[in-house]
């Protein structure tokens, strides 16, 4: 596996797969590798002739009084984690080569999806989509990838790419995969690594309150501000205090009062000691309605 730190570097080693006509996948990160990011890297080396993964800490997508500082970071670990995937590149960029001087655009998908949920202004604001879609269209650019890997625990981030990237006409194919959980369901993410043993047994309420909305809707609830509440109910049994739980439309993020056979995103976010961790499942129950014979 080759490291690379400019994009000069980059372009240098991706010029003869590309002439080759060589199927380019990319996996964006910001590094602290799990087996979420690790599940993403060997998907593409199933899928693509040469993996790229990039990290890098977006600063822009980081609020004053959020975590930029103290994210976790361990580029050695992570560099013989993604090597052991098979990675080819991983890319590692600074923010000087990101943001360089005068760096004055942005990319930014209209507010119906990226101010809502986390984009809420209670939240984290719009301001963090932002820097979410602006880092991301320069790593696309800079890649050039034919296929983008992502995961659906960031599903509205997922969502937003995939609308960037339609409305841009990147010539990039999106997938989104499965969330990978920790065996009590706690969503692996590079934050976890904040919680101490308490706080991190008491985060494993956040997946069992998605899962409660999951077994209301399979048992036939179909209103959503129930499903809402069941998983209110779970998380205050374990004393936590969600940011937001919402339910809304997993394909653009509508509000949805009532299941109707089209996928809903039921999307939690919640601070437990310092970590602000946010999980989400998507139900998509048949309909129930049935058709006279
Ligand atoms: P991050 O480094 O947290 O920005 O994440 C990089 C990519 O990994 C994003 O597309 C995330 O959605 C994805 N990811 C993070 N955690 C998980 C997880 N537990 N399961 C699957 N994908 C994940």
């Amino acid at each position: 596996m080759k490291i690379v730190r400019s994009k000069a570097e980059l372009r240098d080693a991706l010029a003869e797969p590309r002439r080759e006509g060589k199927r380019i996948g990319l996996v964006p990160t910001m590094g602290y590798f799990h087996e979420g990011h690790l599940s993403l890297m060997r998907r593409a080396r199933e899928d693509c002739d040469v993996v790229v993964v990039s990290l890098f800490v977006n600063p822009t997508q980081f609020g004053p009084g959020e975590d930029l500082d103290s994210y976790p970071r361990d580029e050695d670990r992570d560099a013989e984690l993604a090597a052991l995937e098979g990675v080819d590149l991983l890319w590692t960029p600074d923010a000087e080569q990101m943001y360089p001087e005068g760096f004055a655009t942005a990319v930014e998908v209209a507010n119906d999806l990226t101010g809502v949920l986390e984009g809420d202004p209670a939240h984290r604001g719009p301001s963090h989509f932002r820097g979410v879609t602006t880092v991301v269209a320069k790593l696309f650019n800079s890649v050039q990838p034919d296929v983008a890997y992502f995961g659906r625990k960031d599903a509205q981030q997922a969502v937003v790419i995939e609308r960037m990237t339609r409305d841009l006409d990147f010539p990039v194919q999106i997938e989104v995969l499965p969330t990978v959980r920790e065996e009590d369901g706690l969503a692996l993410s590079s934050r976890n690594a904040y919680l101490d043993a308490e706080q991190r047994e008491q985060a494993a309420a956040i997946s069992r309150a998605l899962r409660a909305a999951e077994r209301a809707a399979s048992e036939g609830e179909t209103s959503t501000s129930a499903l809402v509440q069941a998983t209110r109910d779970e998380l205050r049994n374990a004393g936590i205090e969600p940011e937001y739980v919402e339910a809304r439309s997993a394909e653009d993020l509508s509000p949805i009062a009532e299941l109707n056979g089209r996928p809903v995103l039921v999307a939690v976010a919640a601070r437990v000691g310092r970590a602000r961790l946010i999980d989400n499942v998507v139900i998509a129950p048949p309909t129930t309605k049935k058709t006279e014979a």
